[in-house]
């Protein structure tokens, strides 16, 4: 991060981003993603959540426009046998409700389409997911350190400001253990901060409603699946994971009246689904399947269950955010 970082201020001081723009034509699908947009410097939530706020979003949106021709899932078979040009999605995870308070509006305003991935289980039970309540327990916990010898083998000091290196620990040590150990885990940080789990009314008003999905998709957004509980489908059995991608599939089609043919896969890394997540989705019809570990497709290599996506972060500078979508050969 930090080499891109350096890469980038180097590009725009010297002039070179346009020339090597010129120099290094490209032409494939760049595909964005976002997950919240607004502020969560405050947030006692994952504030890693929010990937712009209301202005850089904006700034975003007309700047792509400029640059790239802006595209829906529904368009890819058609720029994909033609085979040239510069095409850019702009996608959003998880189905927040700034998605439809804040981002919504200004793609309305924009003319811009967009690609909604959401859980069906948090917009039907809404409560707080695993990584936002990971982060809640540890920052209204009045320890000042956590030991969990269990799970992870040095205590856990909360001593730095906004104890955002504790939350990134205890979230890298729920991704990597196996589905089924998830809520024994999550039990232990309830303990071991003395926050205790996190009540449904914490996360109440925290997802988007079918409603506001609805009216999202009579606008021309395209609503799609992301599971129903959001687990990392790798680490989970082959049942676990069609149900998860079925039941998403079935949510959407009686809620939005169409058949699920997008998705993108919870986390999004090269080992959060296999070849067994990709049998469930032939099964469930889907015809495109995103991660979520940078990079982007050259129609030359197109692979239509790893639609590469980057991740849009609040810590982009609008001339790094401009130079990945300028050069994404090099930066994306
Ligand atoms: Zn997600």
């Amino acid at each position: 991060m930090m080499k891109k970082a350096i890469a980038t201020r180097l590009l725009c001081q010297s002039g070179l981003r346009a020339l090597l723009g010129r120099a290094m034509e490209w032409s494939g699908v760049l595909v964005l993603n976002y997950h919240r947009v607004g502020n969560g410097k405050e947030s006692s939530f994952d504030r890693g959540l929010w990937s712009a706020d209301a202005e850089a979003f904006t700034d975003q949106i007309r700047f792509c426009k400029s640059q790239l021709d802006l595209i829906t899932p529904d368009d890819i078979p058609r720029v994909v046998a033609n085979g040239s040009g510069r095409y850019a999605l702009i996608t959003f995870d998880d189905g927040y409700r700034d998605n439809y308070e804040t981002a919504f509006p200004i793609l309305k305003a924009e003319g811009v389409p967009a690609t909604f991935f959401v859980a069906t289980g948090f917009v039907d039970n809404p409560q707080v997911p695993w990584w936002d309540e990971t982060a809640w327990m540890v920052r209204t916990s009045r320890q000042d350190r956590v030991e969990l010898p269990e799970w992870i083998p040095a205590a856990i000091s909360f001593d730095e400001p906004d104890r955002e290196q504790a939350v990134r620990t205890l979230l890298r040590a729920y991704k990597a253990m196996p589905a089924e150990s998830n809520g024994r885990y999550l039990d232990a940080v309830a303990d071991a901060t003395r926050s205790g789990r996190c009540g449904t009314d914490v996360g109440r008003g925290l997802w988007m409603t079918w409603d506001m999905l609805r009216e999202m998709r009579a606008a021309g957004m395209i609503v799609a699946g992301h599971s129903v509980t959001h687990p990392i489908l790798a680490r989970a059995p082959i049942e676990r994971q069609r149900e998860e991608i079925l039941g998403c599939g079935t949510r959407l089609a009686e809620e939005i009246g169409e058949p699920m043919r997008y998705f993108s896969y919870p986390v999004g890394g090269p080992n959060s689904f296999n070849s067994g997540t990709q049998e469930c989705l032939r099964e469930a019809g889907v015809q495109y399947a995103f991660s979520y570990y940078g990079g982007f497709r050259r129609f030359g290599d197109w692979s239509s269950y790893d639609v590469r996506r980057v991740a849009v972060e609040t810590y982009l500078t609008a001339d790094w955010f401009r130079s990945i979508v300028t050069l994404p050969q090099l930066l994306a």
